[in-house]
This record gives structure tokens, sequence and C-alpha cells, in this order.
């Protein structure tokens, strides 16, 4: 099994577009595989790890939640985590409204993302 490397930037003397790493397998199996000729691949990150192909993509049961809190020091006010954002920033208005001088928040969307082994065969 061979070891994960690190990618380096390309050399000067190295053209644009070659890619070729001293010591790397090729990998134009990989970037020749039909899904990815046919451009049908929903926009994924993607990430070769050990040369096995991996995507991420949100777990389509979940939905987002929009969480947020204010920043103002020493206060910790978090507003109750939500689906809706409009809801959540309401809160926030609220919060600032109650509250002078509490405006900067850190809002956050989070949700839960599943990844997949990429066959390649
Ligand atoms: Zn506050």
């Amino acid at each position: 099994m061979p070891v994960v490397q690190h990618a380096h930037p390309p050399s000067p003397t190295r053209a644009a577009g070659d890619d070729r790493r001293p010591g790397w397998p090729a990998q134009s199996r990989l970037l020749a595989h039909p899904l990815r000729q046919r451009g049908r691949v929903a926009p994924v990150t993607r990430s070769v790890i050990r040369h096995a192909e991996h995507r991420i993509i949100r777990d389509p049961e979940c939905t987002p939640t929009v969480v947020a809190s204010c920043l103002y020091e020493g206060c910790g006010w978090a507003a109750v985590p939500g689906p809706d954002v409009a809801e959540v920033d309401r809160q926030c208005m609220t919060h600032t409204g109650l509250n002078a001088g509490h405006g900067r928040f850190l809002r956050g969307f989070e949700d839960i993302a599943l990844v997949h082994r990429v066959a390649t065969t």
C-alpha cells in the first residue's frame, strides 16, 4: 500500500497544466472516468486518499440547521437553532434591540455530510 504523499507546487520549469508528480502513479484512469466525461456528476468536492476516490454530499434526509450566537464580549447569548434563517435573523435583531451594542453574531449553517467511496472500475 503506497503511503499518502502531499502535492508540491509546480516547479518554475514545469509547463502550466503539467500535473505529473514524481513518484505518484498515473491518475489518467481516474481523470478519464466515464461519469466525469459525460459531465453528469453533481458538483461535489472530491479528494483522492490512498488512490481511492471519494466524494462528499449533503445527507438528503437532513435539513440544514441555522445557528447564531452574539459576539459581544461576555454575552454568550445564542439563538434557538432551526431550519429557517429568517427566524434566526429575527432573534438576532430582537437581541440587538434589547441590548444596545450587541450587533455582531456568529452564524453557522450545519448539516450532515456523507462520504462515499467512488467506484473507479
Ligand atoms: Zn449579546
